[in-house]
């Protein structure tokens, strides 16, 4: 197929925001792609391959900019300066081939097969790099080829896929809508993301939906393909919790690590990460635990890698295990400093894929695949009950040890790839608020132009016996709480700099936020990230100190 066609479509997809119309449009697409149907729906996503490859292209805006160079002649000054004009590099690498210095030698040639191998190509020599250096000058006269013989438009769009900002408002759900649309009746969403869900992989789903539903239906999960690991809910309490996943549930001890999909099949051992990267060579005792203590010949393992301290065996958080994720060399060294265990939670596959049954049954199976008492590959902490004393105590014993709290998980349910669908729930506890005293403000605009909006909130300083700022909040108010605020802190405004005002710290609000960190940009030296405020203290006046902050900022660490 010309990718001329391919980029027809792209036009089209471009030009509504209307799902509906996306839909269509490629279903239309899709219906008539023939033998490239894998191609095109891969393209349509802006992915060379399947998502459980896990590609990276690996071409950077700057190099891009030096491909484009090469391929039309034009400097790179002035792709650049055409790029900040337009904000767009897809739409400098047009405005450069409309512009050629040099003169095309085949016009017209590109075909929707050439641009995905070529990108195919590139994205290969990206994947063998992971352990040694890669010859960049050999992508990049890839990708100046396919520029080269590109006509402007087709140069937007190759710009576009190869730096992985086609936005065309096109995600999985809509491509798997399409081809329910194009083959089937528009009601097999449900077999198609199924199907998905068991593969990651848009090439064998889009054959199989064309055949029919009953293909979908036997595509299952395959050893060393990642699936899209099942998320969690936040729940705020127990009662909460048992709302979710019903009674009795599971109960885990939630760690603080790196989720693990761990395919097994006899001595080959692969570790996939919840990204579905493989690391694998990142991790070779995760590797050796599994392949000395696995009782199956072939399972994939849902498990949580966990850190401890080589000398007390004490917890260490996934900031310091996540040095390991990216690291190349010298694995053997920083697997001495940074030991782990692998604690496992779920099995999916035992042979046979395990995703339809419940988690009862994959629990047990996994029971009598891990031996207990082994140190490297241990089961996670888990009880059964429908008594919320159990489960309390049982989140006091995961803190006093150093976790993160608990996971609730529902016994009956299957297990759905990359979802947040309440079958498990995680239960953290929630953070100390804290009380702040409004310091400044900012008047708003538009419609809300009489009212303080903005606000920015200061802790007490004992010692200097003054005010400083951790952060500014400006959203999660309601039009009442902004009209009651500006209320009381306009007669205490004690300066004004254009919209900006100083206000006096009498007015005391109860923040919530995400996390403190360290931050230059206020004179605290500490920073919230999402504040909200719950409620105003009206019966204090004087805001927390900062050295309750600097105390909570250690803790959270
Ligand atoms: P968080 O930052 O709270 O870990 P998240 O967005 O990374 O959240 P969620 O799916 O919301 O991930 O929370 C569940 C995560 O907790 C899992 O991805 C897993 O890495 C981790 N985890 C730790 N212990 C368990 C356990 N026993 N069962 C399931 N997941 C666990």
């Amino acid at each position: 197929m010309e990718y001329g066609k391919l980029v027809e479509v792209y036009e089209s997809l471009d030009a509504t925001q209307k799902k509906h119309d996306k839909r269509d449009i490629m279903a239309e697409f899709f219906a008539e792609a023939g033998d490239e149907l894998p191609e095109v729906v891969l393209m349509c996503l802006g992915k060379p391959y399947p998502d459980w490859k896990n590609t990276e292209i690996g071409i950077s805006s700057n190099m891009m900019v030096e491909i484009i160079s090469q391929a039309t002649g034009h400097s790179e000054e002035d792709i650049e300066e055409k790029w900040k004009d337009e904000g767009d590099l897809g739409l400098a690498a047009e405005h450069m081939v409309e512009n050629k210095t040099q003169q095309r030698l085949v016009a017209g040639s590109l075909t929707v097969q050439k641009v995905i191998e070529r990108i195919r190509k590139v994205a290969d020599m990206e994947a063998k790099a992971i352990n040694r250096s890669v010859d960049q000058s050999k992508k990049k006269s890839e990708i100046a080829d396919l520029i080269s013989s590109a006509d402007p438009r087709e140069a937007r769009y190759v710009t576009r896929t190869v730096l992985r900002t086609l936005r065309l408002g096109v995600a999985e759900g809509l491509v798997r809508d399409a081809l329910d649309h194009a083959f089937l009746d528009g009601e097999h969403a449900e077999d198609i993301q199924r199907a998905y869900n068991m593969t990651n992989d848009f090439v064998e789903v889009s054959e199989a939906a064309r055949e029919g539903v009953e293909a979908l239906a036997e595509l299952e999960m395959e050893l060393f393909r990642p699936i899209k690991s099942m998320l969690a809910m936040k729940v705020e309490n127990i009662e909460a919790g048992f709302e979710k996943v019903g009674e009795p549930a599971a109960i885990d001890y939630k760690y603080d690590g790196l989720r693990a999909q761990i395919h097994v099949k006899g001595d080959r051992v692969k570790v996939f990460t919840r990204r579905l990267e493989d690391v694998t060579e990142q991790f070779p005792d995760v590797v050796e635990s599994v392949k000395g203590n696995f009782e199956l010949e072939e399972g994939v393992i849902d498990a949580e890698v966990v850190a401890y301290d080589p000398e007390d065996g004490g917890t260490i958080p996934f900031q310091k295990l996540s040095r390991r994720i990216k690291r190349k060399y010298e694995i053997q060294k920083l697997r001495k400093e940074i030991p782990v265990e692998v604690r496992p939670f779920d099995l999916l596959h035992d042979g046979e894929p395990l995703l339809e049954e419940s988690y009862r049954e994959r629990w047990e199976k996994l029971s009598e695949a891990v031996t207990e008492e082994d140190q490297e590959l241990r089961l996670v902490d888990h009880e059964e009950t429908s008594d919320p004393e159990d489960v309390n105590r049982m989140q006091h014993e995961s803190l006093e040890e150093g976790h993160e709290g608990i996971m609730m998980k529902n016994l009956d349910a299957e297990y759905k790839p990359g979802s947040r669908v309440g079958y498990m729930v995680k239960l953290k506890p929630v953070m100390e608020t804290l009380d702040l005293a409004v310091v400044g403000a900012k008047w708003s605009e538009g419609r809300r132009s009489d009212w303080l909006g903005r606000l920015y909130l200061g802790c007490y300083d004992k010692e200097e016996d003054e005010y400083l700022e951790v952060g500014k909040m400006a959203t999660g108010l309601t039009d009442e709480q902004f009209q009651k605020i500006t209320e009381k802190l306009e007669p205490l405004i004690v300066n004004e700099d254009g919209r900006k005002v100083d206000i006096r710290p009498e007015v005391v609000l109860e923040v919530e936020y995400e996390e403190i960190q360290e931050s230059p940009t206020y004179s605290s030296g500490y920073a919230l990230r999402f504040p909200r405020m719950k409620a105003f203290r009206e019966d204090k006046n004087e805001a927390d100190s900062l050295e309750k902050i600097k105390r909570l900022y250690e803790e959270q660490k």
